[in-house]
């Protein structure tokens, strides 16, 4: 088969790579039924962070079983599946207390921009649908296996809670659906930290209720304004930037809650400035594995459309377009087609 692989800062190749098979007894190999492209991707792509020798790329998949290994028990063949970003058995402590990408037995997925996909710990990692579903349903369920279930854990981890206001900082992707997350777990008011309009406009389809285009100190000051000077009960960072924390921080009422979901880039916090804060933090890899269930259940029954965050889909073999794309943002996210 061929599959996706970056060689140096703005160089990506599909190429010949030898097919995924079965390696473990607990492995299973998928046939792709939708890949793409994620805000994460864009930092080796960028060169902001290094890579040793060619990589292959990608973690987001849902797809068909096409092989299982003799261990296997949850999943068979034939079956349409979503898997996390982060394998893991399902069994281990941090599994049980909800923190399936913290397993002690976790690895990463970066090999998903293929058409086929080795994926360990199949029992506890994937999570099978009823029946296979209809090819309309299919980014949406694609956005489960990361970008929807870290936007959900921004929510559930700034304990997003009925009646709340909420400021999600950072319009990407993750972003746009921390929002769409928000809404779900019933937040009041949605303020959304965006300066692009197209980006807007998805923010308020997904239950945005104010947009505020300000960053840095003016964008806090803007959060103040609207909350009558207190800040906001929950806010998500959905970015990973040293100033999109702090602005995170700072726009956070004494109490609140700030969630954290974007792999941090050169974020150092002040001691000081977070002693005086008062507020919760919470973050890191989302455990996408406790809420794919739930997720992959209100897709099936179409209570929420979380694949509208797709607004370029391509063949696979135009993969680099993918990336270029979402670089120069004319793409929010790009949907790879195998
Ligand atoms: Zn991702
Ligand atoms: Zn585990």
């Amino acid at each position: 088969m061929r599959g996706t692989v970056l060689y140096g800062p703005g160089d990506i190749r599909f190429e010949d790579r030898e097919d995924p098979k079965i390696v473990e007894p607990s492995d299973a190999v998928i046939r792709m039924a939708a890949t793409c492209v994620c805000g994460s991707d864009l930092w080796p792509y960028r060169g902001l962070q290094p890579i040793n020798g060619p990589t292959p790329m990608g973690h987001e998949y849902c797809g068909f079983v096409e092989e299982v290994g003799s261990a296997v028990k949850s999943v068979k063949p034939g079956q349409f599946v979503v898997g996390s970003f982060a394998t893991s058995d399902n069994v281990c402590p941090h599994c049980l207390h909800g923190y399936q990408s913290s397993c002690v037995q976790r690895e990463f997925v970066s090999r998903a921009q293929a058409p086929f996909l080795r994926v360990p710990l199949a029992d506890g990692t994937l999570v099978p649908t009823p029946e296979g579903p209809s090819s309309d349903l299919l980014p949406s369920l694609l956005t489960t296996s990361d970008v929807l279930g870290t936007g959900w854990f921004a929510g559930d981890a700034a304990n997003v809670k009925p009646g709340a206001t909420v400021v999600v900082v950072g319009d990407g992707a993750v972003g746009l659906l921390g929002v769409l997350s928000a809404r779900q777990m019933g937040a009041e008011r949605i303020i959304a930290m965006s300066r692009h309009e197209s980006r807007q406009k998805l923010a308020r389809e997904f239950g945005a209720t104010d947009v505020v285009t300000e960053r840095g100190d003016e964008g806090v000051a803007r959060i103040k304004e609207l909350t009558q000077g207190i800040g906001a009960d929950s806010v998500l960072e959905c970015v990973g930037t040293r100033e999109s924390m702090q602005q995170a921080i700072q726009a956070t009422r004494p109490g609140g809650f700030v969630s954290y979901v974007g792999v941090p880039h050169g974020v150092e916090l002040d001691g000081q400035a977070l002693f005086f804060s008062h507020v919760h933090l919470h973050g890191g890899p989302a455990p996408v594995r406790r809420y794919l269930p739930h997720l992959i259940d209100l897709v099936l029954n179409e209570k929420i459309n979380p694949g509208k965050v797709f607004d370029l889909t391509l063949p696979i073999d135009q993969v680099a377009e993918g990336y270029r794309a979402m670089d120069e943002r004319r793409a929010i996210k790009t949907l790879l087609q195998p």
